[in-house]
């Protein structure tokens, strides 16, 4: 998705599923720098807290953005070709080499399968939830674990939810870019692929402006940072294929 991570000798593989996975080191700075409890309250915790919220929250990113990229290799697994799944810095990416022409719907469902299994997980989390607040198991915990479970629930429903959302954006590489681009592709060619990119440079610029917005007018927002990185990798993208 945002260009591939090569293998270092500090990869952690592993398979799940039957799929081969693999961890690049960069992916543990990003979960570090997201895990780390933030704002007045965790100036107020003790360490252990600290440290028990920060491997619970970069727990919570690895299952997420596994289970994201195990949907979209699942299915390309079933489809017949040979996957890969890879975690890096930006998040996630199911590697595959076509070797035989596949039509532009099963590409399409290809890009969906990983926000929809990051959906179905959300309503798993929302069940357990559910389950939790019922069996009043929260009041029975020792409060530091309860707060750490709670913080987990909200940490799993916003990521898969918010960010499977964001992922399905008509921007480039993002899967909902992908799912553009084959579409418009297949019925327009080239000239599909023109438009795509367009609707993609406007959306990022947009999506950049709203986040800067959001996020009280801080450049150095996560997500200003991606979308306009997105934006402008989009207008490079353009620039290439205007002159087919
Ligand atoms: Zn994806």
């Amino acid at each position: 998705m945002f260009g591939e991570f090569p293998p270092t000798p500090q990869d952690i593989h592993f398979r799940v599923l039957g799929i081969p996975c693999r961890i690049h080191p960069t992916f543990w700075i990003i979960a570090a720098i997201y895990a780390f409890p933030r704002g007045q309250m965790a100036g107020e915790m003790p360490g252990q807290l600290i440290l028990l919220l920060l491997l619970s929250r970069i727990t919570c990113l690895f299952v997420s953005i596994l289970v994201h990229e195990l949907g979209h290799a699942l299915l390309i697994d079933r489809v017949g070709f040979p996957t890969a799944i890879t975690l890096h810095s930006f998040g996630g990416y199911a590697s595959y080499q076509p070797t035989r022409s596949i039509r532009h719907t099963v590409s399409m469902a290809i890009s969906f399968a990983g926000p929809l299994a990051g959906f179905i997980l959300y309503g798993v989390v929302c069940g357990v939830e559910y389950l939790l607040v019922r069996n009043d198991v929260f009041f029975r915990l020792p409060r530091a674990f309860a707060y750490v479970l709670a913080d987990a629930i909200v940490q799993l429903k916003y990521i898969n939810l918010y960010w499977g959302l964001v992922n399905l954006l008509p921007v480039y590489p993002l899967d909902g870019g992908q799912i553009t681009r084959t579409w418009l592709a297949a019925y327009r060619g080239i000239d599909g692929v023109r438009q795509s990119l367009v609707i993609s440079m406007i959306v990022s610029g947009a999506a950049a402006l709203w986040f800067f917005k959001e996020s009280g007018q801080q450049l150095f927002d996560f997500t200003v940072i991606l979308f306009a990185y997105l934006c402008f990798q989009s207008y490079q993208a353009y620039e290439q294929v205007r002159r087919y």
